[in-house]
């Protein structure tokens, strides 16, 4: 079943073309990123499914059947910080949220517990850290029970300790067999966490999919020698190569993850004449594979 499919979905903002005609499909028990820069559409997007914004065109469906309000029911939400109230504590707070929401009071200590905030329910909202905030907000999205939750940027704003208690949350959550639509800027948190991926340009869908076959890490073997024209003639005869770049200082030599060897490399352009004066394997960063996709 697919939780979430979106079909063909634009939306304009005036001039603006926040979304053009964006496609894809998030599989049931997935933790989903929706990835891209600022200002690529991501909260848009959500905005729509959550029906706060109404799309210029296209479509979505819920749960494979036409958005109604009980489908959304069974999506908790995190789409902007939330207005907790300063000087009450969490628990008088997702009271509050829960009244607002329609959803029974009786699992606010359930969720506190998931939260991790049970020791400090007591405690005012103002004497809460940045990460304790947030948890709690996820907190909030977590009552009633909803098998859906749609964070945007959950983790923005947090130093690095407060990022991985939400990492490691949105892991517990997603084993508990939640399925989890994430909104995030960096690629590494979705990398972390994520199973798939849309990544969004300018509104633009530029691929989807299971994020182990997206984010391939390629291997990239960096070599030297002293003519560096023949050392490129030279690895591109190579078998296994997929791409051989040439810089000004530099061959580059790309294999698919974890075939590159380097004896092999040393051997086969000694054996074609060249002496390397420098060999290296790097792995290709993730974020250089995002700033190709994305530019
Ligand atoms: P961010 O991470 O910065 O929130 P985003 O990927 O969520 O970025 P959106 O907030 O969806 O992107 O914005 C997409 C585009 O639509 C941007 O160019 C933005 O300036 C524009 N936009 C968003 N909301 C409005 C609005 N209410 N009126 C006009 N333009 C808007």
């Amino acid at each position: 079943m697919a939780i979430l499919s979106v079909d063909n979905l634009s939306k304009n903002y005036g001039p603006i073309k926040a979304l053009k005609n964006v496609s894809f499909s998030v599989p049931a028990g997935t933790v989903y990123g929706i990835l891209g820069p600022n200002g690529s559409g991501k909260t848009t997007l959500l905005g729509i499914v959550m029906d706060v914004l109404k799309a210029s065109g296209g479509g979505y469906t819920l749960f494979d059947e036409a958005p109604t309000a009980h489908h959304r029911k069974q999506i908790g939400t995190l789409l902007e910080t939330p207005n907790f109230y300063h000087y009450l504590s969490a628990v008088e707070n997702l009271k509050i949220a829960a009244a607002i929401k329609g959803r029974g009071a009786e699992d606010i200590d359930r969720v506190l517990q998931i939260v991790n905030l049970a020791h400090r329910k007591t405690s005012k909202f103002s004497t809460y850290s940045l990460g304790m905030k947030q948890r709690l907000a996820i907190g909030a999205a977590l009552l009633g029970n909803p098998e859906v939750l749609v964070f945007d940027e959950p983790t923005n704003g947090l130093d690095p300790v407060g990022i991985a208690e939400i990492r490691e949350l949105i892991k517990k959550l997603s084993q508990s067999g939640k399925t989890i639509i994430m909104a995030s800027h960096l690629l590494d948190e979705v990398e972390k966490v994520c199973t798939h991926v849309a990544i969004l340009k300018q509104g633009t869908l530029i691929t989807d999919g299971n994020v182990d076959e997206i984010l391939v890490n390629e291997d990239v073997v960096e070599l030297n020698a002293a003519d560096l024209q023949q050392l490129k003639q030279v690895m591109q005869q190579m078998p296994g190569q997929t791409r051989v770049d040439l810089s000004d200082k530099f061959v580059q030599a790309f294999f698919p993850s974890g075939a590159a060897d380097l004896a092999a490399v040393n051997q086969f352009c000694f054996s074609k004449g060249v002496v390397l004066s420098q060999l290296q394997l790097r792995k290709k960063s993730l974020e250089s594979k995002f700033f190709e996709l994305t530019n």
